[in-house]
């Protein structure tokens, strides 16, 4: 059995975290890729090493002096390095760095180097073989990985019985320059690597005991979800719920490799398993009908309402192609008859709103064309919900419940999930009704 783990910047954000990696990686003689961040925050008023780096990169690219920044980061890795007792020559490799950016400033290469220099002193620390991400992760000019490539090179950096540690988040491209990944991405070296391990689990380890149901901003002490699907994280993760890096998903769900998320400050908690199909362990322990409950606030809906307008062939496909013209990203199109809503970001839409209803008028004539701004969606997921009849009735004798008055309403054939879009000023009071009566009365 082969695990491939990979840490986040808070499980390395100093000495003292760095042995319970060093616990967590002994505990289990199979976890044996290890694949980390850069040092994250140690406490709120820490920076993350990423930050700094780009911010090293902002200053270099205005010429002001990065000193100041760049000290920050070297005090942080020599402080671990002294309490751990540590061997690294960090004095050389930092000098380095400042060598190669002052000759010819490379933003993803010193941005890298974060994650480098992590792996470098843990791989010395758990006494496994360091590999540099660029001799193992290979971007195609296209920005897709080369998988092949990635596996062929990753056989030849095995060496047997010993463990390795890999630094997350960079590549490098065919030509062997260092190419970074969008933020988070050590998630998807993670994920590559399961993939062309053949992992039997990819377990990523942070500061949360897996997924929660609801964003504990809003209610207190949410239960944690134990199994969700890869389709029902996708939706809670669009509307709004972080904790893996979206891209992350598809490298192990293509050979149906579980993410187990865990918290390495609590490495009981058995955390969240993500799984193509949960089927199997619903059948002894069945799901409750919601696995999660997600939104976001500030959408703005523009209503086109036209009669006739139902029966005219290529209309919705019209009024979509002008949203597209300003590169729009549509979250939602509820249509009654002829009436038709494109629900957007409000931020999407701030610099072309007007362009676009100009536009609309123009095309269009409609009987009435409105704005709304100040919307939240909320997502509803669960793969429990399928084939419940009235479910979602009772979601929408709740908002009745509550006074919540539901603008919008839409749920796809799958039945994976239901949206609501209600008025900013619900949101919160939205989500504790749906949680007390589909969470708290369902654990009772
Ligand atoms: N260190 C990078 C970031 O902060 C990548 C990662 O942590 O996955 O985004």
């Amino acid at each position: 059995m082969i695990k491939v783990v990979k840490f986040g910047g808070s499980s390395v954000a100093n000495a003292a975290q760095f042995r319970k990696v060093r616990n967590i990686v002994a505990s289990d003689e199979s976890r044996k890729f290890i694949i980390t961040s850069a040092c994250g925050k140690e406490s709120h008023e820490d920076h993350k090493v990423t930050d700094l780096l780009y911010l090293c990169a902002a200053h270099i690219k205005y010429g002001v002096s990065y000193d100041s920044i760049f000290e920050m980061i070297e005090k942080k890795y020599l402080g671990i390095r002294e309490e751990l007792g540590l061997k690294l020559d960090l004095e050389t490799e930092f000098a380095k760095i400042r060598e190669v950016i002052n000759r010819d400033l490379n933003t993803d290469y010193l941005v890298s180097r974060g994650e480098y220099l992590t792996a470098r002193m843990l791989a010395e620390y758990l006494n496994a073989v360091f590999v540099d991400a660029s001799d193992v992760i290979f971007f195609k000019y296209d920005g897709s990985f080369d998988m092949e490539r990635i596996a062929a090179s990753l056989r030849q950096h095995m060496v047997p019985g010993r463990k390795i540690v890999i630094p997350g988040f960079y590549g490098a491209l065919p030509n062997g320059v260092i190419k970074v990944m969008s933020r988070g991405g050590s998630d998807i070296t993670g994920s590559l690597i399961a993939n062309v391990v053949d992992a039997s689990v990819y377990e990523n380890w942070t500061d949360v005991s897996g997924f929660l149901v609801a964003d504990p901003r809003i209610i207190d002490n949410p239960v944690q979800i134990p199994r969700i699907t890869y389709n029902e994280l996708r939706e809670m993760s669009y509307m709004g719920a972080n904790v893996l890096h979206d891209d992350a998903v598809f490298p192990v769900r293509s050979k149906n490799i579980p993410i187990n998320i865990r918290n390495t400050n609590r490495p009981e908690d058995p955390g969240t398993m993500i799984m193509n199909d949960c089927s199997k362990q619903d059948a002894i322990e069945p799901p409750h009908a919601v696995t999660g409950i997600t939104g976001r606030k500030d959408f703005t809906v523009i209503t086109v309402a036209k009669s006739h307008s139902s029966a005219e062939v290529g209309f919705l496909r019209k009024m979509l192609t002008i949203f597209e013209d300003y590169h729009v990203s549509i979250e939602s199109v509820p249509i009654t008859v002829d009436t038709f809503s494109v629900i957007v970001q409000t931020k999407a839409v701030e610099q072309c709103l007007y362009e676009i209803v100009g536009r609309l008028k123009k095309e269009f004539e409609p009987d009435d064309l409105r704005i709304e701004d100040h919307l939240a969606m909320i997502a509803v997921v669960g793969r429990g919900m399928k084939q419940v009849p009235g479910m979602s009735g009772q979601f929408l004798s709740e908002f009745g419940r509550h006074h919540i008055n539901i603008k919008v309403i839409s749920q796809t054939s799958d039945e994976l999930s239901i949206e609501v879009g209600v008025e900013n000023r619900d949101f919160e009071a939205a989500i504790h009704a749906i949680y007390d009566r589909f969470i708290m009365e369902a654990n009772k």
